[in-house]
């Protein structure tokens, strides 16, 4: 058996803001099935010390950045977790990241330091029966746990940093280097240094055995000029131990079939139209099955390339219904586009992220850049035919309905490129005219819906990943 320390800041269904949360917490039960032990090390933020049953104290840490530290390692919602409790560091309700005036803590690097320092001191030995073969350091809030067994020195488990979002560089002075356990030499091009200050995600790029990132175009994008973020010249020189695993989702949680969440349950797409309608009524959009129904589930911001289709609204080809937050000036953008045929609705909601893919014909992700993305994943098992600019993991996982693809009966979805106003439009069209074809959409969704997007294939990618360094 394989023991794998997983080290993040988020993980489902304890503590989520996007989709880092649910690959870390659909991982463990996907890995179990591979004879790999996956447990995770997380922040005591007040939601999981609240989470957290059957708890023991492992390790105490007197003086951990600043206050008293401890590690409690338990069960939370099903999940082997440690729980670093740490109140200086993490007693704040809320998001992870974001104090109540909605920026960033300026402590964060440290908050996140702390956490890498200890899963560090784990895979060094400080708790025996807790030393795992492999730590698996995912984005920037992990990024220092390879720097610091290697500047630590000492045997060391193998490491794999994967990025799920390049655009997070983890930036912090090069003022706090010592509070962030990092000794004065590693502030170097060869270290942590990242223009001129540190970056928390250069150092776990810099020193994991492998990293990965989360699918193949992805991960060879990052290694352009266009989409590197900076860190392209790292990443190709590290190319050798560079790969791209795709997503998976976690189909119990998605399930049209069993959805606790849907009105109606399904498992053809005759069954949505139900939802559909539900959907329309509780939007307060005409119910008419022959209207299209476009749909959003977003964090809305310059990524997500929502600006883009705010352009195309005048000439939408059906309605929209649009959750997601972010941006103070696309959500009140939104708000302002508000008409008969356009829904927004802005704030965070499981329920209606559910409800969406369950009832509307066509999931829009447009986004300028995307290392994987899951709502696009979520519509195909939804039934609701994904349109998708094609970039990162989105070209990776819907298949265009082309002449040809149409043609061999092997088509889910929409691609487009590059994304501009005229080219989403123009998308927007061709779904639309599709949707008035009933035998072709049918086709479509039930392509979709019996595409394999669990976790299955990537699980047995990583697990052979861990076994290399174990
Ligand atoms: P990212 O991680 O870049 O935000 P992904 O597509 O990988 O994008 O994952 C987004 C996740 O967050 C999905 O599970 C999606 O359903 C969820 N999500 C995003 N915005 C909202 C929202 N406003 N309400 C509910 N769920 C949301």
């Amino acid at each position: 058996m394989t023991t794998v320390l997983s080290v993040a800041a988020e993980l489902y269904p304890i503590i989520k803001t996007g989709g880092l949360a649910d690959v870390t917490g659909a991982l463990p039960a996907a890995l179990a099935a591979e004879g790999v032990m996956i447990r995770s090390l997380l922040p005591g933020y007040p939601a999981a010390l609240a989470a957290l049953t059957a708890a023991t104290p492992v390790l105490d840490l007197p003086d951990l950045a600043g206050g008293p530290a401890r590690l409690l390692a338990g069960t939370a919602a099903g999940l082997a977790v440690l729980v670093l409790d740490a109140p200086h560091l993490y007693a704040r309700p809320g998001n992870p990241y974001l104090g109540p005036d909605g920026r960033d803590w300026p402590d964060n690097p440290i908050r996140f330091a702390a956490l890498s320092q200890v899963a560090a001191l784990l895979g060094r030995g400080a708790v025996p029966t807790l030393r795992p073969d492999v730590i698996h350091a995912h984005d920037w809030q992990a990024g220092l746990v390879p720097a610091l067994l290697h500047y630590h020195g000492g045997p060391r488990p193998g490491t794999v940093m994967t990025v799920h979002n390049l655009a997070f560089p983890g930036k912090a002075p090069s003022a706090m280097l010592a509070d962030l356990f990092l000794p004065p030499h590693a502030f170097a091009i060869d270290g942590v240094e990242f223009f001129g200050a540190i970056s928390l995600l250069k150092a776990g790029l810099q020193f994991a055995d492998r990293i990965t990132t989360v699918s193949p175009t992805y991960a060879a994008e990052i290694q352009t000029q266009d989409h590197g973020m900076g860190f392209d010249g790292l990443l190709r020189r590290r190319a050798a131990d560079l790969s791209g695993i795709l997503n998976g989702i976690d189909t119990t949680v998605w399930n049209p079939a069993t959805d606790p969440l849907l009105a109606t349950r399904y498992s053809t797409p005759e069954g949505r139209t139900p939802n559909k309608a539900a959907l329309q009524r509780e939007l307060g959009l005409a119910e008419d099955p022959a209207m299209p129904l476009f749909a959003v589930v977003s964090r809305l911001t310059d990524q997500k390339g929502i600006d883009i289709l705010l352009a195309c609204l005048p000439a939408l080809p059906g309605q929209l219904a649009l959750l997601g937050t972010g941006e103070r000036d696309l959500e009140a953008a939104f708000r302002a586009a508000r008409s008969p045929h356009v829904a927004p609705m802005i704030g965070y909601d499981e329920g209606h992220a559910h409800r969406i893919q369950a009832g509307a014909d066509i999931l829009l992700v447009p986004s300028r850049f995307e290392p994987c993305g899951l709502t696009q994943l979520y519509a195909l098992r939804y039934g609701a035919v994904p349109l998708v600019a094609r970039v990162g993991g989105l070209a990776d996982t819907v298949i265009d309905a082309n002449p040809a693809a149409l043609a061999a009966g092997v088509a889910t979805g929409f691609q487009f490129a590059p994304l501009t106003p005229e080219t989403l439009a123009a998308a927007l069209r061709q779904a639309a005219a599709r949707y008035a074809e009933p035998a072709t959409w049918r086709r479509l969704q039930t392509n979709g819906m019996a595409a394999d997007v669990s976790w299955r294939a990537p699980a047995r990618a990583y697990a052979a990943l861990y076994r290399s360094l174990a």
